[in-house]
């Protein structure tokens, strides 16, 4: 049977795998929304191809050449924030949350309100928001199924189990690029280096989070959302090969793990098809040619992130909204030149240490926290 999707970041990494599944099972596929921040041209390439019913630039300049490359199509083009989250309120089975940063909180949450399947790779939308999205998914019934790779690995091993049998539950980290590099390497470590990550191949920002290994602490915070098991039963290890992408281990002793190739379509796949499965071209894993499979403790002095953001999930309320808008501002900078990669952690940390609101209880408020440490991150903005 024919199912509708709508994919909102749908020219970004995400997007691309996820179109590239939809493109294999075309028959399969109804495309209703795309949206991109800008790329007019790639995004009406796409919705030509896709067919798709609208696209959507949530920046609004870029919307006359999205109007231009979509003229006689037949495709509805439209711009801006708002116009965003109207087409993710079109309703559809599935929608595919795949935009960067809490840009994509709003569409998100008017995703999630159609009480169908939002599939969700834009983990900063909930780190930000929190119980105020997890309570907007009950309150509507919605299924949420995690893309990012840990937390589908999880949602996989935890079918069929109880949260309340839960010992552990353990994210694994590459690590990455940066896992073996000195202190003061760190402090040199330039947005070339930070961008190519050794088994994942991802957007600027997600890469630069994984060079900080905050990619991990917002994980360990999306983690605490998604599977309730409480903070003191999820950790996190370094796994540099990327096999293994996250265990449950129950309290007789079990401990159940999923494994993939470093391919995101692996877990997008599972996604889109659940509860069933469906076909991937992706490389079979090939555990005789990966020969062995290593463990170590994160080291937070050298990348303090993850305490960083462990704190932040303790601390509750507002907190890691702050903490999630101090990192999009200091990893923006850090992209731009404007500062060292060593200071994209200690600006974050600076941020919570000034900022402590009270908890959000709507999506306005997360939206107005966010604006804020913004603000106040830009101001600890010093020259590389
Ligand atoms: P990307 O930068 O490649 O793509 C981001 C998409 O969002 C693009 O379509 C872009 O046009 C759109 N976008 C950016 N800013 C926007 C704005 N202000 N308003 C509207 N749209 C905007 O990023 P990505 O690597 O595909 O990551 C997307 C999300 O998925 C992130 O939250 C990331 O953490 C998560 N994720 C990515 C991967 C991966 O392998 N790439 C893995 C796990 C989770
Ligand atoms: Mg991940």
């Amino acid at each position: 049977m024919t199912r509708t999707i709508s994919i909102l970041g749908a020219t970004g990494s995400i997007g691309d795998s996820t179109l590239d599944l939809v493109r294999r099972h075309r028959d399969d596929w109804r495309v209703v929304a795309l949206s991109a921040n800008c790329s007019a041209a790639k995004l009406a390439k796409l919705a030509r191809e896709f067919g798709a019913e609208i696209a959507v630039v949530g920046d609004a300049a870029c919307l006359p050449d999205l109007r231009e490359a979509l003229a006689g199509s037949g495709i509805a083009a439209e711009g801006g924030p708002a116009a965003l989250c109207d087409a993710a309120a079109r309703p559809v089975d599935v929608t595919m949350a795949a935009i960067v940063g809490c840009a994509g909180l709003a569409p998100t949450m008017r995703a999630i309100e159609q009480g169908r399947t939002v599939a969700l790779a834009n983990k900063e939308a909930l780190v930000s928001a929190g119980g105020v999205m997890t309570a907007k998914v009950a309150e509507h019934g919605t299924t949420l199924l995690p893309v990012d790779s840990e937390h589908n690995a999880i949602f996989q091993c935890l079918s069929g189990g109880r949260t309340e049998d839960v010992r552990w539950i353990t994210l694994t980290a590459s690590g990455g690029p940066f896992r073996t590099k000195s202190q003061s390497e760190l402090e040199a470590a330039t947005p070339a280096q930070a961008v190519a990550h050794p088994n994942w191949d991802m957007g600027a920002k997600i890469s630069v989070d994984s060079a900080t290994m905050m990619n991990k602490g917002l994980e360990f915070i999306e983690a605490h959302h998604l599977f309730p098991v409480g903070l003191d039963r999820l950790r996190i290890v370094v796994h540099p090969q990327s096999v293994i992408h996250s265990m449950v281990e129950y309290r007789d002793g079990s401990t159940l793990a999923q494994l993939g190739p470093s391919d995101m379509r692996v877990p997008i796949a599972s996604a889109l098809a659940w509860p069933e499965r469906m076909d991937t071209p992706c490389e079979p894993l090939d555990l005789a040619g990966v020969g062995e499979l290593s463990f170590f403790a994160p080291n937070e002095d050298r990348f303090p992130a993850t305490r960083i953001a462990r704190d932040a999930a303790r601390a509750g309320g507002a907190a890691p909204a702050v903490l999630n808008a101090a990192n999009e501002v200091a990893v923006a900078a850090f992209l731009a030149g404007q500062v060292k990669f060593t200071q994209i952690s200690a600006i974050s940390s600076r941020t919570l240490d000034s900022y402590a609101p009270p908890a959000p209880r709507s999506l306005d408020d997360v939206l107005a926290v966010d604006a804020e440490a913004r603000a106040r991150a830009g101001t600890l903005l010093e020259p590389a």
